[in-house]
């Protein structure tokens, strides 16, 4: 760990991904590389006003390669270190970045600092490269405070110009530097000559509580996307997975799904059996409302429930977390239908 003393205090935790990469002059595929590197492409770090501490992860990481024992390595470099840092800023690979955003809005209950997630889709070492405008402007973010108390005390991805919700985000662009959308959630911050914050959507605790991590996940999950077509062994084999606990079902539009007698049955028998089936739309902006059209009541009917506006990203890593703190099939149906970190909304 290095650092230099001036105000505000950020931890950089580095897990891999292509922002820190270089070009493997043997194969030409792009390999991590070590965090020393990072810095000596970005002398202007040591420009920011605000003193930078910087932990790597051991092995770097691709994105793809984490999950939830990289969410629980992050989420507990934060709290071991969260009285001696003002932010926290993580850079990760693009590919899974909404999933660990979203896996850590739930793990770090009680969060009152940022804690915002950049990576970019050229090296920093590359001369167009994107990295150094996400990464400095994430420090900027993560520093900024609104009056004694700092502007953001929640999750998020900041990624081109947009500092979004963490489990509102979506990757969308496997090119663009503009590769992240968060659909149902407007942006929290604009990043343009100066840094405008959406103060009306920006979260704040109401009371400070002391930090609460958690750190157990159950991964005895699936997600069933739907298509015209989609085969009965396949829904079969899917939802008679063995210590299934929860199934994040991808329906089309507005929450609809076939009316076909087998798939109602094959639905009906898992939910009777316990398992959560939440319904999510395919669509990327809008919400489930299953009372709409006859093709969504049925699942209602038998025993799926809303995701409301969720995205997949966060359903998933909300069920993983939910079951993960042992709660029982009922009180994980409950709290999906709840947000808790300001990943759904729930109509009044
Ligand atoms: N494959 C890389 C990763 O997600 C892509 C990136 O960093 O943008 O780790």
């Amino acid at each position: 760990m290095e650092s230099n003393a001036h105000q505000t205090s950020i931890l950089l935790i580095y897990t891999g991904g292509t922002i820190g990469m270089i070009q493997n002059l043997e194969t030409g595929v792009l390999e991590p590389f070590n965090f020393q590197h990072l810095r000596s492409h970005m002398p202007d770090l040591n420009r920011l006003n605000c003193s930078i501490s910087t932990i790597q992860f051991e092995t770097l990481l691709d994105s793809s390669e984490i999950g939830p024992e990289s969410w629980v390595k992050i989420a507990r470099i934060i709290s071991d270190n969260y009285a001696k840092y003002d932010g926290f800023v993580v850079l990760h690979g693009t590919d899974t970045m909404a999933f660990t955003a979203s896996a850590l809005s739930f793990m770090l209950e009680n969060l009152s600092k940022p804690v915002i997630l950049t990576g970019s889709q050229l090296p920093l070492g590359m001369l167009r490269t994107d990295g150094k405008e996400n990464l400095i402007t994430a420090i900027e973010i993560a520093s900024a405070r609104d009056g004694d108390v700092p502007m953001i005390q929640e999750v998020c991805i900041f990624f081109e110009n947009d500092l979004m919700r963490g489990n509102r985000t979506s990757k969308t662009s496997a090119d663009n530097f503009n590769a992240f959308h968060s659909y149902n959630y407007p942006a929290l911050a604009h990043a343009g000559i100066s840094i405008h914050y959406n103060l009306p959507h920006i979260y704040r605790p109401i009371l400070r509580k002391p930090l609460k991590p958690h750190f157990e996940f159950d991964n005895h999950i699936a997600i069933l996307k739907l298509f015209p077509g989609l085969s009965p062994s396949v829904v079969e084999s899917i939802l008679n997975t063995p210590d299934l606990k929860g199934v994040v079902l991808e329906t089309f539009g507005s929450g609809n799904a076939p009316t076909s007698d087998w798939f109602l049955s094959l639905l009906k028998q898992a939910t009777d059996k316990g398992i959560i089936v939440v319904n999510v739309t395919q669509c990327h902006t809008g919400s489930v409302e299953m009372e709409r059209y006859e093709t969504g009541h049925h699942l209602w009917e038998n025993g799926v429930i809303s995701g409301y506006d969720s995205t997949t990203e966060s359903a998933v890593t909300k069920l993983m977390f939910l079951f993960g703190s042992g709660l029982t099939p009922n009180e994980v149906k409950e709290y999906m239908q709840c947000s808790l970190a300001g990943e759904i909304t729930v109509p009044q």
